[in-house]
């Protein structure tokens, strides 16, 4: 609003100074006042919209911060919190590993474990598992084969 009283004010002065009328100058004067209000009064809708357009985002933000918790909540709690829920592994199964470099104890899942290698993560050692999981491996030299250091 505050750009519109501006605009007024400035309207005011022109009328006040009671220019010629016929003048070039005042010609221009009172167009360039004209397009002022008009961009005055475009301000002051596209900053309405613009408000109500934050609101509408706000409360999607809200609801979708509620679906988020919704869908995620329980799950991030269990990944925070305790280490007593072995059986709510359900994509695969966690073995403990312990580095023969350094000693180092980590847990690799079913995943890591198929590739047959994995990087220890304390001295970044390869490490090569016989798997031995369900099945017998396929490839019998994959178990005999030395490391390729
Ligand atoms: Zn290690």
């Amino acid at each position: 609003m505050e750009l519109m009283e501006k605009v007024s004010y400035l309207k005011g002065l022109v009328d006040m100074a009671e220019f010629d009328p016929a003048s070039k100058e005042t010609k221009v004067l009172n167009a360039m006042i004209a397009v002022m209000d008009e961009l005055a009064k475009t301000v002051q809708s596209l900053s309405e919209a613009n408000d109500q357009l934050c609101d509408v985002i706000e409360s999607i933000d809200e609801d979708l911060s509620q679906v988020e918790e919704d869908l995620y909540g329980d799950e991030d709690e269990d990944e925070d919190g305790e280490e007593d829920d072995e059986d709510e592994e359900e994509d695969g199964d966690l073995y403990e590993v312990t580095c023969p470099t350094c000693g180092e104890t980590f847990d690799v899942d079913e995943f890591m474990l198929d590739e047959g290698e994995i990087n220890c993560p304390a001295c970044g050692e390869r490490l090569e598992f016989d798997l031995q999981i369900d099945d017998p491996p396929a490839k019998e030299e994959a178990a005999e084969a030395p490391s390729a250091e």
